[in-house]
């Protein structure tokens, strides 16, 4: 009379017991949480894309889902295609007022108020002087180039309409480029997208704008600033995480002139001319949009206007490393007494 009971009391066990463990063993091959790593190329610039996924078919998708953010700021916002949204803009806002997406509009909304901020020392409206800019072919704007363009870069001429989504300009001629700020948006859309996927760790590069998401599981993410003089060592290395990373450098794209002097990308909207002063300056800011554009700014600015305007502002921090190779931090970085 006992044997039956034990024996189906036995039997239960084993089932509850055997069950999960098939499960687990069945599953284990495929799902396998790891750091997955992953690169890719757009908007001109190198992607990198590192997070702690589920398994590599799944981190596959959400790679995916990323790069699609990237491929879709590409297409509105770049200046090199004739059907992106700010090629629209360019050709139309002066005549009426040009109805945008609200992804452009936000980035234009910020690239005017760092405007605001900076004097004008960061101003989209750059590109008629910076079109004749080929850093491949070695080719700078003639001085009579350089007269027109100047004449025409005013960021206080570009209008926007909040209540109907639009931009106009108040004078012809005016020609916009987002390189200074579009990226940053880009990969606060790719660490949304992530979030939205799930993930809780992360870091995104494009080029030199980053966002890490979360910590490295307990750790902090390691960040090393790269010396704006040799491409393998770093000036100095930061423990960070669930922050935005922009460095605008002096080494990106460039090319040296026959008198020697390095032609680099980040123009003083003021002479058309680069900017002088900096090799390199990383900004800390809660996300990429708002630090991909004070990166440019502060880099024009220089040293001393540059960290005036970051100490003003709450939630960001800047790393200036000057033409001298010294190095100048906001005092959110410094040491307490210092
Ligand atoms: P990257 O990440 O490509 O190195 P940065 O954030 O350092 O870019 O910005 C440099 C880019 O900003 C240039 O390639 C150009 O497109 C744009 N730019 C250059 N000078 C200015 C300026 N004074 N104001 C706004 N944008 C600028
Ligand atoms: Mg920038």
């Amino acid at each position: 009379m006992h044997a039956y009971p034990n024996r189906c009391r036995r039997h239960r066990w084993s089932l509850t017991v055997l069950f999960p463990m098939f499960v687990l063993l069945a599953v284990a091959p495929l799902a396998h949480a790891d750091w997955f790593s992953f690169q890719g190329e757009t908007m001109t610039t190198r992607l990198d894309l590192e997070f702690w996924g589920e398994d590599r078919a799944r981190a596959e998708q959400i790679r995916d889902a990323v790069w699609h953010e990237f491929d879709q700021v590409d297409r509105i916002m770049s200046r090199y295609r004739e059907d992106s949204e700010l090629s629209r803009v360019n050709r139309e806002a002066a005549k009426a007022p040009v109805k945008v997406s609200e992804g452009l509009f936000r980035v234009l909304r910020q690239a005017l108020r760092v405007s605001e901020l900076s004097e004008g020392a960061f101003d989209i409206s750059f590109g008629s002087v910076g079109y004749f800019y080929d850093f491949r072919a070695k080719r700078q704007p003639s001085a009579e180039e350089l007269k027109q363009g100047l004449a025409r870069i005013d960021y206080r001429d570009i209008v926007l309409n909040e209540r109907d989504r639009t931009v106009s300009f108040r004078k012809p001629g005016l020609v916009l480029d987002l390189g200074g700020i579009a990226k940053g948006y880009a990969v606060d859309l790719g660490i949304a997208a992530l979030q939205r996927e799930g993930v809780r760790h992360a870091r995104l590069s494009a080029g030199g704008d980053m966002r890490l998401l979360g910590d490295k599981r307990g750790k902090p993410w390691i960040v090393g600033i790269r010396d704006p003089r040799a491409e393998e060592k770093h000036a100095v290395v930061l423990p960070l995480s669930d922050t935005a990373v922009s460095t605008s450098g002096d080494y990106e794209r460039f090319f040296v002139d026959e008198s020697g002097n390095r032609v680099h990308h980040i123009l003083s909207p003021q002479t058309g001319k680069p900017a002088q002063g900096v090799q390199s300056v990383t900004i800390l800011a809660p996300d990429a949009l708002t630090s991909d554009g004070l990166s440019t700014a502060v880099f024009v600015l220089g040293v001393e206007k540059g960290l005036a305007m970051i100490n003003r502002l709450d939630g960001v921090d800047a790393i200036i490393i000057d033409g001298q190779r010294k190095m100048h931090y906001s005092v959110g970085l410094m040491a307490p007494g210092s």
